[in-house]
C-alpha cells in the first residue's frame, strides 16, 4: 500500500469540496484559528510515517485528550475509573446535562464532557501535580518534550466554561467530583488545551494500535485487555451523538476533538490522525472525518 501516494490524493480531493462548517467559537481563542487548513497523517505499525497538507502544524486538540486522561488513569488505577464512569454511549452532545440526573451523577462514558471531568478528578485523586505528570505522559508517548498546553486557549476557556462548570456542580450533589470545581476546571481546560500535530497525534496513540505498547520505546502503557475496551469505548463512544455515523462509515475507534482533530486507530496496523478546524453541527470535523472515511475504505481497513 502506498500510503503517501493515498494521503496525497485525499488531501488534494477534500481540499477542493465545497467549504462546509465553522471553527468552534464557544471557546473565543479558538474562533482565531485559520479555518481552511487541512492536515493528515499516519503511522504505520513498523514505526514508519506518512503525512501530507498541514500534518506538522500545531492545533488545540481539545477532547482527543480525553483518551490520554483516561489511558493515564487506567494505568494507574483501572477499578477505580470503571466504579466512576460508565461504558454506555450517550447520544447526547458532549456537553449535555440531561442524561446526569437521571444517572445520579454517574456520566455515561469517559469521552463527554462530564466522563472526562470525573477522570480528571481521579487523576486530581491519584498524583501529586497531574498537570506536570500529564504532560510527561504525553511528551513521552510521542517522544517530543516540546508538546506544551497552550495557555491562552485553557484560559479562555476557563472564561468561558459555565456548562462545565455546571456539569462538575452537578456531579458533585451527587458525590461523584471529590476535588474543588475550580481545581477539577483547571485541569481539566488545560488536558484540553494541549497543543499537538497530527504526526504528534499518531505518534502518541501508536500504543493504541500496538496492544498498549508504545513505539518505538517499547514501552508498555496499558495491557492488552485495557486497550481492548479503550478502542471499544472510542468506537462506540468517540464522536458524541455522531458515533454511530464514524463506526458506520469508518469502521475504527476513534476520537474527535472541537480544534477540529480526530484520530483513528487501525489495531495492528496503523494510526492515523486528521485535522480541519471547520466543524459540523454536532462539533467533529468535516473535512478529517471525510479524509478518515476515504483512507479507511481505500486502504480496506475496518475492524470489522
Ligand atoms: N474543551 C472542550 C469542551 O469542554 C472539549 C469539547 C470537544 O472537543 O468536543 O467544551
Amino acid at each position: 500500500m502506498n500510503y503517501q501516494a493515498l494521503l496525497d490524493e485525499i488531501t488534494s480531493e477534500v481540499l477542493a469540496l465545497p467549504v462546509r462548517g465553522d471553527v468552534a467559537r464557544y471557546i473565543p481563542e479558538l474562533a482565531h484559528v485559520r479555518p481552511d487548513q487541512f492536515g493528515i497523517a499516519l503511522r504505520r505499525q513498523d514505526g514508519t510515517t506518512f503525512g501530507a497538507g498541514d500534518w506538522e502544524v500545531r492545533f488545540s486538540i481539545q477532547s482527543i485528550a480525553k483518551v490520554l486522561l483516561l489511558s493515564l488513569a487506567c494505568s494507574l488505577d483501572n477499578d477505580l475509573v470503571w466504579s466512576r464512569v460508565g461504558v454506555e454511549p450517550s447520544g447526547d452532545p458532549f456537553n449535555s446535562l440531561v442524561q446526569l440526573e437521571f444517572e445520579e451523577g454517574m456520566p455515561r462514558n469517559p469521552l463527554i464532557n462530564a466522563g472526562a471531568l470525573v477522570v480528571c478528578d481521579i487523576l486530581l485523586q491519584l498524583l501529586p501535580d497531574p498537570k506536570t505528570e500529564l504532560l510527561s505522559f504525553v511528551r513521552a508517548l510521542a517522544g517530543d518534550k516540546s508538546i506544551d498546553f497552550d495557555r491562552a486557549v485553557a484560559m479562555s476557556e476557563l472564561q468561558s466554561g459555565s456548562r462545565n462548570r455546571a456539569l462538575s456542580h452537578f456531579m458533585k450533589s451527587f458525590g461523584n467530583i471529590e476535588h474543588s470545581v475550580d481545581e477539577v476546571l483547571d485541569f481539566y481546560v488545560h488536558a484540553c488545551s494541549l497543543a499537538m500535530s497530527c504526526n504528534h497525534v499518531v505518534q502518541a496513540f501508536s500504543f493504541m494500535a500496538e496492544h498498549g505498547l508504545n513505539m518505538p520505546s517499547e514501552v508498555r502503557v496499558l495491557s492488552v485487555s485495557q486497550v481492548r475496551r479503550l478502542n471499544a469505548v472510542m468506537l462506540t463512544c468517540g464522536f458524541y451523538d455522531e458515533s454511530g455515523d464514524f463506526a458506520f462509515h469508518v469502521g475504527l475507534p476513534g476520537k474527535s476533538g472541537v480544534g477540529g482533530g480526530i484520530v483513528a486507530v487501525c489495531p495492528g496496523r496503523f494510526t492515523a490522525a486528521a485535522w480541519s478546524p471547520r466543524l459540523g453541527t454536532k462539533g467533529n470535523s468535516i473535512l478529517a472525518t471525510e479524509a478518515l472515511r476515504r483512507l479507511a475504505q481505500r486502504s480496506n481497513a475496518s475492524v470489522f
